[in-house]
């Protein structure tokens, strides 16, 4: 089946053309001359096509007046110019096919506007939406970026394991991977036998691919991992998911600073390219949902971002007026009441915080020389909080022993982690982006679930 895109007759094709467009019809509505307006969308962009259809098409009785919001139709015809506002083209139809129908009674997406929470329940049906659309070419678009980004600078694409063995840092949050039948579980000693499990251990699926990653990172130099994560955090927020897609840089190498750099510039990259590439659904979030959306974008793209110690942070945090839920002191973990206290009311633009207490950080971050801090860093921006995590990594053998006993974690099952730190060592850093997330603070979109296909949260997996 031949078809043409309507993004491209759009774009590109003039009047005079014969194309065949395939699609699903938005709106139809009749005019008194003897013939019907239908708008079409074939989902390649958020524009629809006009398609005019004259009364003296052979099926015109018989199905165009029939036709509604949801069917979906093959329309062969010429394109002539548009008297109507707001395009310069329109299809002249010659012939029309229907391919399947959709009864207005029951199809559910009628021209009202629905809510999200409503179009949740119906994730079979809202990518045919303008919202759900959208959302699903700047994911497509950002996702291309991202490997074009960490591609065009030599790093390589390393795919981490999904099912994984080694529970790294999220001890509950874990999802267990079984092929035990759960109703006649074996046992040794009334416990789990979980030797007779399809891998002889536990296993779970991954949380994130940064060991791994650094693994290939302490061979290859430069890498990155871009694929789905999981937790299963009971944390029912708008910005968290217990799948997502996280992408993971890892570099020899490369300190703290070299690692923020590389965050700044990726988020600044990711703007540009969206701004040059997805303009018309950029265009249509600013306007339907967050209307200082393109602004920050572009400013976003040409300023410096704030750098900030976490010492700092806990003073400002504590002088401020502000009332916080959660009470601030040194050794505190930042909530995001505070996170987003300090980039939107302080600095108004992204921060990025360092060097926090390696109480409340993971064992693999590196230790400062004052022994009570790590290098980590977090980036923070307006409405979201944190989207990037990172660190440099701990590169020094007997310190990282130290860290995985502080942190009641048994050192034989990070013998290989170790073993890296003892067969050419390097200093390596990197950090996680969390995609979803980023999407998020794109659209405008305020919550997670909207920006993901087919959202899994806790009580939430049939759609
Ligand atoms: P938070 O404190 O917001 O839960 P985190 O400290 O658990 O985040 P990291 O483990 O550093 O996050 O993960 C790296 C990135 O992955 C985060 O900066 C965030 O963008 C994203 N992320 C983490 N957890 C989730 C989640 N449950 N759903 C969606 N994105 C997430
Ligand atoms: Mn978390």
């Amino acid at each position: 089946m031949k078809r043409n895109k309507i993004i491209d007759i759009l774009s590109a094709e003039t009047t005079g053309s014969r194309i065949t467009v395939m699609g699903w019809v938005r709106t139809r509505r009749e005019s008194k001359g003897g013939f019907s307006f239908i708008e079409m969308n074939d989902g390649s962009c958020l524009s629809n096509l006009q398609v005019i259809v004259d009364d003296k098409l052979e099926n015109y009785e018989t199905e165009v007046r029939n036709l509604q919001t949801g069917c979906s139709i093959r329309v062969i015809g010429t394109l002539v110019a548009s008297p109507a506002k707001g395009q310069s083209i329109e299809l002249q139809a010659e012939e029309i096919e229907v391919y399947g129908w959709a009864d207005p009674d029951t199809y559910p997406l009628q021209k009202k506007r629905h809510s999200f929470e409503f179009l949740r329940t119906i994730a079979h049906l809202r990518p045919r939406t303008n919202t759900f659309g959208a959302v699903a070419r700047v994911r497509n678009a950002m996702a291309f970026a991202i490997h074009t980004f960490f591609q065009k600078r030599g790093f390589i694409y390393v795919h981490t394991p999904i099912i994984t063995g080694s529970d790294c840092e999220g001890a509950g949050e874990m999802f267990r991977v079984t092929a035990f039948d759960l109703e006649n579980v074996p046992k040794k000693n009334g416990e789990t036998d979980f030797e007779k499990d399809f891998f002889n251990q536990p296993a779970g699926l991954t949380v994130s691919g940064q060991l791994e990653a650094e693994i290939y990172a302490l061979s290859m130099g430069d890498v990155y991992t871009f694929g789905p994560t999981f937790r299963a955090e009971n944390s029912n927020t708008s910005r968290h998911l217990a799948e997502f897609w996280m992408v993971e840089p890892e570099m020899a190498f490369c300190d703290l600073e070299g690692n923020i750099d590389l965050a700044e510039a990726f988020l600044k990259y990711l703007f540009d390219d969206l701004l040059k590439n997805c303009e018309e659904d950029l265009a249509f979030f600013n306007r339907f949902i967050d209307s200082s959306l393109l602004e920050t974008l572009k400013t976003l793209i040409s300023e410096k971002y704030e750098r900030l110690d976490y010492t700092e942070a806990i003073k400002i945090l504590s002088k401020s007026k502000q009332k916080f839920e959660f009470p601030v002191h040194w050794g505190c973990d930042l909530q995001s009441e505070h996170e987003r206290y300090l980039t939107e009311k302080v600095f108004n633009k992204p921060v990025v915080l360092t060097d926090y207490p390696r109480e409340i950080k993971p064992f693999y971050m590196k230790v400062n020389e004052d022994g009570k801090t790590v290098r980590a860093m977090d980036l923070l921006v307006p409405k979201i909080g944190e989207i990037i995590g990172g660190s440099q990594r701990e590169d020094d053998h007997d310190m990282l022993l130290e860290r995985l006993k502080e942190t009641n974690l048994p050192p034989e099952d990070y013998w290989w982690y170790l073993e890296l730190r003892k067969f050419g060592s390097a200093p390596h850093a990197g950090f996680g982006l969390g995609f979803e997330r980023l999407i998020q603070f794109v659209t405008g979109l305020s919550n997670i679930r909207d920006v993901m296909p087919f959202p899994r949260t806790p009580g939430n997996v049939s759609f």
